[in-house]
């Protein structure tokens, strides 16, 4: 059985640790490797291979480092297809929707090729006679990243480009579900000509983890998974002296307006709810309906999408599935169990996604698509991120209650509106609690050169990743105030605040 190693120094290290996790192929439930989790002295050596290489790469030339990120990206668009099967074959999502996952990470990977622009400080001449002041924009130092199963490219992209563009060393801690691809990301980056111990990769779990939160030599720690841990790093990680930005869950809602487009809205929701099996971050889990008649139109065209949507591996030789499995046994018992409880606390099951099998694929961790009907606030599938396939229909009498709604959510991650209205549109942008916000788009993920982050308890931490602020996390600002004294301009001791005029 193949073993998932570190990466450590340019080189490959299996984990020392006594623990070692099956890794399966969702589709199959078949074991198709196993990843040793690393010791906390395995990590430790991780981060001083990371803290060796920093003075030499924080030193080249910004011009240098974006070549090395071209390369990189020349080789992720050479390997696209092997990349993309890679994470099929262990997070279960279609072959299209996983080029769709690197092609946003390659975005960040384009943006940090322009760091020299970006990396750039301010500059003012003549703060005072012949006095100037400019700022320096530098790196930290070693910074870590640990991130989720469901983005296995795309979260550690998020992170790493710009960590590396602007002259730090990373340990990325990937999720141990679907740990192969960091690994080959890390080889990638070596053959792109980045030294040894820049970016290095570590596979395991809360004992790695610990170590790149309690380390002194690690400066900045940026995570991405579920709520509970999330505030766990943040609280960690910042008690330990630490920059960190640390991305949780998400319990995202759109409202459907009556105006609405009611086929693209019904397009736009099927897509945003049970692509990826709803393992996204970003996936629209509940519609906040005006009216009744609104909620009977949407529901009646879902419906009769969902009856045609094509569930299956996400790897076939035959026509492309639209809907792969999710990602283990266990989520799937979790996933089944919230559809239970919302039959039990009486949400109307208009599709129920539970029965499904597959030929060939008995095995594997299915469940079809699933939409709830008259869900309401109590409920547990209201309140908790599911995190699959599984629609909650929320009716309202106006904008206001829908509004109110979501606002009083404890998740703020994405939200969107459906509505032909410009006033309502604007209205929304203004009156909504969240981090991103979409106008008749239903998962508005930001661009790589804008910022990505929600609000409430999808996030803790004041800065968002990559975009601006992601070039902020990564360096720290130096002002420097020089003035070049002439001769004749000879000055003597000032005991007072000096003010510069
Ligand atoms: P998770 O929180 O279980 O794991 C995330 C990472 O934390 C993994 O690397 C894991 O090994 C590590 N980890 C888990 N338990 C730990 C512990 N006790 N101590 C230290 N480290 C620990 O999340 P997941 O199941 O891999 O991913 C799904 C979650 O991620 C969902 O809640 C989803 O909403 C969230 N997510 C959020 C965003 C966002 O941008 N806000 C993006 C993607 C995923």
């Amino acid at each position: 059985m193949e073993t998932v190693a570190n990466f450590i120094h340019g080189a490959c290290v299996t984990g020392n640790s006594s623990r070692v996790q099956a890794i399966f192929n969702p589709a199959t439930g078949m074991q198709i490797r196993q990843v040793a989790m690393s010791s906390a002295q395995q990590t430790e050596q991780a981060i001083a291979a990371a803290q060796q290489a920093f003075s030499a790469w924080a030193r080249q030339t910004p011009l240098k480092r974006a070549r090395v990120m071209f390369r990189f990206k020349s080789l992720l668009e050479e390997h696209m297809d092997s990349l993309a099967k890679l994470i099929s074959e262990e997070h279960g999502k279609v072959y299209s929707d996983a080029v769709g996952e690197l092609t946003r990470g390659l975005e960040v990977v384009e943006f940090a090729c322009g760091i020299a622009h970006l990396q750039k400080g301010e500059h003012s001449a003549n703060v005072g006679t012949g006095v100037d002041s400019y700022s320096l924009m530098q790196p930290l130092g070693v910074c870590a990243g640990i991130t989720p199963f469901n983005f296995p490219a795309m979260v550690p992209m998020w992170m790493f480009p710009v960590a590396l563009a602007t002259g730090n060393t990373f340990v990325l801690k990937p999720s141990e579900k679907d740990p192969s691809l960091a690994l080959r990301l890390a080889q990638l980056l070596k053959e792109a000509g980045l030294p040894d111990g820049v970016f290095n990769v570590v596979q395991g779990d809360k004992e790695a983890v610990d170590v790149l939160l309690t380390d002194p030599r690690v400066q900045a720690v940026s995570f991405v998974g579920s709520t509970p841990i999330a505030e766990y790093i943040y609280q960690t990680a910042c008690a330990h002296g630490k920059r960190c930005q640390a991305l949780g869950g998400a319990k995202n809602h759109c409202i459907l307006m009556p105006d609405a487009d009611m086929e693209m809205a019904a397009n736009a929701i099927m897509g945003a709810a049970y692509g990826a099996a709803g393992e996204r971050c970003m996936a629209l889990s509940v519609v906040v309906a005006v009216g009744d008649n609104t909620a009977d139109e949407l529901c009646a065209r879902l419906e009769q999408q969902i009856a045609k949507l094509r569930v299956g591996p996400g790897l076939t030789s035959g026509p492309e599935n639209e809907m792969g499995p999710l990602i283990s046994a266990a989520h799937r018992a979790k996933v089944l169990g919230y559809i239970d409880s919302g039959e039990s606390q009486g949400a109307k099951l208009r599709v129920d996604g539970r029965g499904l099998k597959l030929a060939g694929y008995e095995d594997g961790y299915f469940v079809g698509p699933t939409l709830f009907d008259n869900v309401t606030p109590e409920m547990t599938i209201y309140k908790e991120e599911i995190f699959g396939p599984v629609l909650c229909v929320v009716r309202v009498a106006d904008y206001r209650s829908a509004i109110e709604l979501i606002n009083q959510h404890e998740y703020g991650n994405g939200s969107a509106i459906f509505t032909r209205d410009g006033g309502t549109a604007r209205r929304f942008g203004e009156d909504v609690q969240a981090g991103m916000v979409g106008v008749n788009v239903p998962i508005p993920v930001p661009m790589a050169f804008h910022s990505f982050g929600g609000w409430k308890r999808s996030i803790f931490g004041p800065l968002n990743v990559h975009g601006s602020d992601g070039v902020r996390f990564y360096t720290r600002m130096k002002t420097i105030t020089a003035r070049w004294p002439e001769s004749s301009q000879q000055q003597s001791a000032a005991f007072s605040m000096p003010t510069l005029s």
